[in-house]
């Protein structure tokens, strides 16, 4: 860690991103995994550029952002830093073609229509945007996601476009539920897939709350705010 870089007001990221890595390993230890399988992404929204710059002072490289316009700002601030940036939040199609150029993952992809202009959009000069369907694992309690016995042919359909790298499946549980029957449903869809010849290696499954949990059903990517960052005092 390159305490220089470090700003005061921003020591508590570091103290959070050492206890949520601690938490991993647990959780991965009780598994029976290994905690290198869990790739743990920062979710930075609404905290600012040196909030993140604290992060991967500390090693973190995998920040994710809710907000086009607001990602935007902080790549910009923060250059050369070599981070991988994941678009998590609702895509609207006004806004695809700054996330095709300028993200690394999109998590959230549950239309047709958006995973087309995602590929069309994505520049030549980069490698295919990796991307996670969002399913509703959650039925009539949740508005985002594709219906479990649609996700098949999304995947079938996202897998052939060109400037995609389909690399699996991404979940929201209600908050408030049990959790672990969603992660688990997840884990059955991704193995079913991958039984029928696509070659997926991403569960990304689990937050602040109930990232553990996610971990023991196989989550091989977990999208953490506020355990690391401190509450969000503002929603966007
Ligand atoms: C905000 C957000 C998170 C992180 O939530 P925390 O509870 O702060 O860990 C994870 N995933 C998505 C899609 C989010 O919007």
């Amino acid at each position: 860690m390159n305490l220089s870089e470090i700003s005061p007001q921003w020591m508590h990221v570091a103290q959070g991103l050492r206890e949520v890595q601690a938490r991993v390993g647990r959780a991965a230890a009780g598994a029976g995994r290994k905690a290198s399988e869990v790739i743990l992404v920062a979710v930075s929204k609404s905290f600012p550029a040196e909030a993140l710059r604290t992060a991967a002072a500390c090693g973190q490289r995998h920040f994710g952002e809710n907000y086009v316009q607001e990602a935007r700002a902080k790549q910009d601030a923060l250059p050369g830093l070599e981070l991988v940036w994941h678009f998590i939040g609702p895509i609207q199609s006004n806004k695809t073609r700054e996330i095709a150029g300028h993200f690394d993952w999109v998590h959230g992809v549950e239309r047709e229509k958006i995973a087309r202009r995602l590929s069309e959009q994505r520049p030549a000069g980069l490698p295919p945007l990796n991307v996670c369907i969002q399913v509703n694992v959650s039925g009539e309690a949740s508005k985002s996601g594709v219906a479990p016995e649609d996700v098949a042919a999304l995947a079938g359909l996202v897998s052939a476009l060109p400037g995609l790298k389909l690399r699996g499946l991404m979940a929201i549980p209600e908050p408030g539920g049990d959790p672990r029957p969603r992660f688990r449903l997840m884990r059955e869809l991704l193995d079913g897939l991958n039984a029928q010849g696509l070659a997926l290696d991403t569960l990304s499954m689990g937050m602040s709350e109930d990232f553990e949990i996610a971990i023991a059903e196989g989550a091989t990517m977990i999208r953490v705010g506020s355990a690391i960052f401190g509450k969000r005092n503002h929603v966007k």
